[in-house]
């Protein structure tokens, strides 16, 4: 059986309409000769709702109560999924996570995955139906419901892929993949085809929330390889997998820029930037442009640079200019 995870995220189940189209696409992987699982997100912005609902009622829930409570946006996608799908005249069956045999640790938010056992999915999958698994919630030895962390149904369908051998593990959401930078501000930036785990874990702890941070260092570990694409165009996206830099040259693979008060922070991401050509090249750049940097630190994974608010935008696009668009740069 050759079994694909689709994962979609709470911007493409926003509506009913997005959901068909979502269903749609699984209904194709199925024709296309593959066992379908699915993992989703809670529709939009449920979950942020149900947190402010419950804040309503108590500033201090149950940490029980409260996972009980996060865990039904996921739900709500799951059966929705299921009957856009069935709609289509093909068997789906939603299944909550402990009904996927998600097992979890004891604490009931921000749960780690302990094992899944995948068997009531196989059996669905073997009598052909799309099993579509509600994401960021499992089951603790306790018999509770628990919730995996913001943005944990990645943490789900990486799991769920592990567990299942999956051939493949896509990740939809409303962007093509991990751009070079970003487009609205950088509108040479591209997007990269490949990325290491590192890479993406790296952008992931400067808090980008591109991804889960514990999904990408759990497929990381299992080395489950995943494909980051678009929920509504179907050009290929971002694959991320165990892609070492391409020898020992310094490798910059994405930047981003975060701004706060009077300053902006520009992050360079990759490998081997801890090097004196790198740093050469990047005060070369920021001096002849007239931006200068207030703060520099580099590591071998990230530069992180502080100039003034009004330089960030050009000094990153000039920054994209030299170690991206410039091909054949001498470091
Ligand atoms: N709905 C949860 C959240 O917003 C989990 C997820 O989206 O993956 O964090
Ligand atoms: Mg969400």
């Amino acid at each position: 059986m050759r079994i694909i995870v689709m994962k979609f995220g709470g911007s493409s189940l926003a509506e009913p309409e997005k959901i068909k189209v979502m269903a749609e696409r699984a209904v194709k992987a199925r024709k296309r000769g593959f066992a379908v699982v699915m993992a989703v997100s809670a529709p939009a912005d449920i979950t942020d709702d149900l947190i402010t609902l419950a804040g309503l009622i108590t500033a201090k829930p149950e940490p029980r109560e409260y996972a009980a409570l996060l865990s039904t946006g996921e739900a709500v996608s799951a059966a929705l999924m299921a009957m856009a799908i069935n709609e289509k005249g093909v068997k789906a069956v939603s299944l909550s996570g402990a009904q996927a045999g998600i097992k979890t640790g004891s604490a009931h938010t921000g749960a780690d995955i302990i094992s899944v056992r995948p068997e009531r999915i196989m059996r669905e999958l073997r009598k052909g139906r799309i099993a579509v698994a509600a994401g960021f919630q499992g089951l603790n030895k306790a018999g509770d419901i628990t919730t995996l962390g913001r943005g944990g149904s990645d943490f789900t369908a990486v799991a769920l892929a592990r567990s299942l051998k999956a051939d493949a593990c896509e990740l939809y959401t409303d962007v093509k993949g991990i751009y070079t930078a970003n487009p609205t501000v950088v509108p040479q930036a591209k997007k990269i085809k490949k990325i290491s785990y590192d890479a993406v874990m790296e952008l992931a702890r400067s808090g980008t929330e591109v991804r889960q941070l514990r999904a990408i260092a759990y497929a990381k570990k299992h080395n489950i390889a995943l494909h980051l694409r678009s929920s509504f165009e179907n050009e290929e996206g971002t694959l991320v997998g165990n892609f070492k830099p391409s020898g020992k040259k310094p490798e910059v693979v994405c930047f981003f820029i975060r701004k706060t008060g009077d300053t902006a922070e520009i992050r360079l991401i990759g490998a081997g930037l801890k090097n004196p050509a790198v740093k050469n090249a990047v005060r070369r750049t920021a001096l002849t442009s007239g931006h200068p940097l207030i703060k520099e630190t580099y590591t071998p994974a990230r530069i992180i640079l502080i100039t003034s608010f009004r330089s960030g935008d050009r000094l990153l696009k000039n920054l994209h200019k030299v170690f991206i668009d410039t091909t054949g740069l001498k470091l």
